[in-house]
């Protein structure tokens, strides 16, 4: 079949990648692999398979920081996760599922066990809604899918840094984000910045939100938040 479902499996011990890939075959799936977290990250933006399967002990980036950038770019924001973790302590879980995995298998696992896994985390994505395609705040409205920011239902032009920023803050839900966090998330990692250039960008956020700009509180000393959404549009 030509529509197979494209399975992307980032980690790091080759026979496990090998042998995950050979049974997704076997049971009618296109399997791709990566094997560190950062050229896992750009094989998700190229291919945008159906559904990752993420380790998250990979070098280069951890398997929690390349699914906090997945959830961060547009292209793959609605992209379902499955965590390989290692532990099956609760900090694992907790770490996995914040990051915005939608399910985690503990190792060692059995492939009939990942593969049922996979089959409903694939089965719930299809019923639902592209996962937070639209996120809210008061009076502002974006669409991850478009890069779309309505205030007020008046679309208002950011760039791409103050896009991810927004979405950053409003995934949030209210929590106080850092400067340190938001750098990584919203303009990502080798490039060289100050904390200053958030709050640069900050700024112009603001700016550009006109009275909905309110909503973003500074916390002195450790970074900012946006007052809790109504809603996130996140489907359940
Ligand atoms: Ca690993």
């Amino acid at each position: 079949m030509s529509d197979s479902k494209r399975i992307l499996i980032i980690e790091d011990e080759r026979d496990l990648a090998e042998l995950v890939a050979l049974n997704l075959e076997r049971a009618g799936y296109e399997p791709h692999q990566a094997h560190d977290g950062r050229s896992g990250l750009a094989r998700a933006g190229e291919i945008v398979p159906d559904l990752i399967l993420l380790d998250i002990m990979l070098p280069e980036l951890t398997g929690i920081e390349v699914a906090q950038r997945l959830r961060v770019d547009p292209a793959t924001a609605g992209i379902p996760i499955i965590m390989l973790t290692a532990k099956a302590t609760e900090a694992d879980e907790v770490v996995g599922l914040t990051a915005g995995a939608d399910d985690y298998v503990t190792k060692p696992f059995s492939l009939g066990v990942l593969l049922a896994r996979i089959e409903t985390v694939l089965r719930r994505s299809q019923a639902a809604e592209p996962r937070s395609a639209e996120l809210r705040a008061g009076p502002v409205e974006i669409r991850t899918d478009t890069h779309r920011v309505t205030v007020d239902n008046e679309e208002v032009k950011l760039t791409l840094t103050e896009f991810r920023l927004l979405a950053c803050l409003i995934e949030g839900r209210g929590t106080v984000l850092s400067r340190k966090e938001l750098m990584r998330r919203a303009i990502g990692p080798g490039v060289r910045v100050t904390p200053r250039t958030i709050d640069v960008h900050v700024t112009a956020l603001r700016r550009k939100l006109g009275e909905a700009g309110g909503m973003i509180e500074t916390v002195r000393g450790v970074g900012y938040r946006i007052e809790q959404p109504a809603s996130t549009g996140t489907a359940t």
